[in-house]
């Protein structure tokens, strides 16, 4: 098993690379289904959630209310440390049960960590691929995709790491400044770096 991390900032294309990895072959250990996984009615941070944030964070349909939940802990440092408290031990033991289900197999396999520049906590990864693509790129595609005004984009950007930061950590970086075709073009260069590891 081979594992490599991939990351980016909000917005930089880590969904559409990591699905193009799969097509080739890879396999994807994705952090926010983890996330949204345990956070599930019946899943182990439930009941923790409500507990801590109140019925106030429970939808009607009965499962979390996940904007709720961001209105709450966004750009409150101590709600978020609570929150992360709940979650972030829960998604860690997913990933390495997923991960030592994989251990004797000769898979790639890509983790998909959106905070793994951002997080001190250490990765499983060996390699970190970073999607690299410019802030207003990615500000344009979250308000003409994913209904996001330009303002909550620039944002959440800003809580961010910075480009700078992310690509200090890179093993490799896939440029998505370009149309769908150049990135197929990237994650052909990334595939054919990932055969040589
Ligand atoms: P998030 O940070 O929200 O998880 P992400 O980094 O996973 O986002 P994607 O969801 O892959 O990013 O891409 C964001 C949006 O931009 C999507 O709607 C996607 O289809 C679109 N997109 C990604 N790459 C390109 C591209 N090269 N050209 C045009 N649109 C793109």
């Amino acid at each position: 098993m081979l594992v490599v991390g991939l990351t980016g900032g909000i917005g930089s294309g880590k969904s559409s690379v990591a699905s193009r990895l799969v097509d080739r072959g890879a396999v994807l250990v994705d952090a926010d289904a983890l996330v949204r996984e345990v956070q599930a009615p019946g899943g182990p941070a439930f009941t923790p959630i409500v507990e801590r944030f109140g019925r106030g964070v429970v939808a009607p349909d009965g499962t979390l209310d996940r904007q709720a939940i961001a209105d709450v802990v966004f750009g409150n440092t101590e709600e978020l440390a609570a929150l992360n408290a709940i979650v972030h031990p829960l998604v860690a033991a997913g990933m390495a049960e997923r991960l030592g289900e994989l251990a004797e197999t000769d898979e790639i396999v890509i983790l998909d960590i959106p905070l793994l520049v951002e997080s001190s906590r250490q990765s499983a990864a060996q390699y970190v691929i970073v999607v690299d693509t410019p802030e207003d790129v990615a500000v344009a595609r979250l308000v003409e995709h994913r209904g996001f005004t330009e303002a909550d984009a620039r944002a959440r950007m800003k809580n961010q790491a910075s480009r700078r930061a992310r690509l200090d950590r890179a093993s490799f970086v896939v440029d998505n400044s370009g149309t769908p075709a150049d990135l197929d073009a990237e994650v052909a260069r990334c595939w054919a770096w990932l055969q040589t590891l």
